[in-house]
């Protein structure tokens, strides 16, 4: 009985060391980009200071991404909010990357603890932990072939505008506000993308424009 028992309580320390190998980088240490205090530059928030905390690492490849996937320090919850702590905001802002990848209910609490309003910033291809205060959606069906939002419910809508020919009207998901953005192509098309997409906010008034104003004024 005694070997028996020995292998069993074998197996299930191997299974859980496994277990633990497996599932403890995300659960444990968060692929962080990084954090830095600002206004929020875009959507219903805009002006609003607040706390970004940037995740590295997105299930999907847009082509105007302007994340460095590549660059993250793996950070413990606690590591986090020692590193938020000097700022006085309680706004945070949970981005990427695609933070729904890495956020957990672990880390939700953790600032929530700390009197922190979370916002997360997410292209819906993936389910969100509970609790989260404002959900900012920002699908991408329309730029990467890959994605299929699967999320149907938000606080504010966030669509990125290329051309009208390939924007979905994204009529079935529900959401307080709508926000039209202009791609961010960073070359001549510019102008012409931000002066379109004024033009469709006009002849569909359920969108609002949004700019990225951090942008604008030279900020993070
Ligand atoms: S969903 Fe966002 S983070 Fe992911 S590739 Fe697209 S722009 Fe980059």
């Amino acid at each position: 009985m005694w070997p028996c028992m020995s292998r069993m309580m074998l197996r299930t320390s191997f299974d859980t060391a496994q277990w633990t190998i497996r599932v403890f980088p995300y659960m444990d240490k968060y692929p962080v980009n990084e954090i830095f205090y600002s206004l929020q530059g875009e959507g219903f928030y805009t002006g609003t200071p607040a706390i970004f905390i940037r995740f590295s690492g997105c299930n999907l490849t847009c082509p105007f991404c302007d994340t460095d996937h590549a660059a993250f320090r793996r950070m413990t919850g606690a590591e986090i909010m020692d590193a938020i702590a000097p700022y006085p905001a309680c706004h945070v802002v949970l981005t990427g990357g695609e933070p729904s990848l890495f956020v957990d209910d672990l880390l939700l609490a953790l600032l929530h603890d700390a009197g922190k309003y979370v916002a997360i910033e997410t292209n819906g291809t993936h389910p969100l932990p509970h609790g989260i205060d404002w959900v900012t959606l920002s699908p991408k069906d329309h730029v990467d072939a890959q994605a299929h939002t699967v999320l149907r419910e938000c606080d504010e809508l966030k669509v990125v505008y290329c051309d009208a020919a390939t924007l979905p009207s994204y009529e079935h998901i529900k959401a307080g506000h709508r926000f039209l953005q202009p791609c961010d192509t960073g070359d001549g098309d510019a102008e012409r993308i931000v002066k379109e997409t004024i033009e469709y906010c006009k002849a569909h008034p359920c969108w609002r424009l949004s700019l990225q104003t951090h942008k604008l004024l030279n900020i993070r």
